[in-house]
């Protein structure tokens, strides 16, 4: 996907704070914050949304352990985090490559806004 965001930051085309790479998997920091752990866990191949994943395909359980490994990393699993996948526009999605947001370092309000 050449114009896409996320594939020039998993070529490197665009500079990023990288806190986690593997072979499929590439986990930034967020550029706007929302929080003082706001991660973005993206797989190095495009799909642009969680509903173009194909059925058998793990990317979606490598993310979730990328995940994990990254809320130990940053020390909050015991005071909990928040896994966000925004899908579409109401589910507030502006980048169409499929991630993850993981939140945490903070009490997170529900419902969100
Ligand atoms: P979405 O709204 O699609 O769920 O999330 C996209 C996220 O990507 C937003 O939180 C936004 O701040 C972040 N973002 C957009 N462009 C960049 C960028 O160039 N670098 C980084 N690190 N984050 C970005
Ligand atoms: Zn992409």
């Amino acid at each position: 996907m050449e114009d896409c965001i996320f594939c020039k930051i998993t070529r490197k085309e665009i500079p990023a704070e990288t806190v986690y790479e593997d072979d499929k998997v590439i986990a930034i920091k967020d550029i706007n914050p929302q929080a003082p752990v706001h991660v973005l866990i993206i797989p190095k191949e495009h799909y642009d949304s969680i509903l173009t994943v194909p059925a058998g395909n793990c990317i979606i359980s490598d993310m979730h352990m990328v995940a994990n490994r990254l809320a130990l990393k940053f020390g909050i699993v015991d005071s909990g985090f928040r896994l966000v996948n925004n899908c579409g526009e109401d589910g507030g999605q502006t980048v169409d490559h499929i991630h993850y947001h993981l939140l945490g370092g903070r009490e997170l309000t529900w419902p969100p806004g």
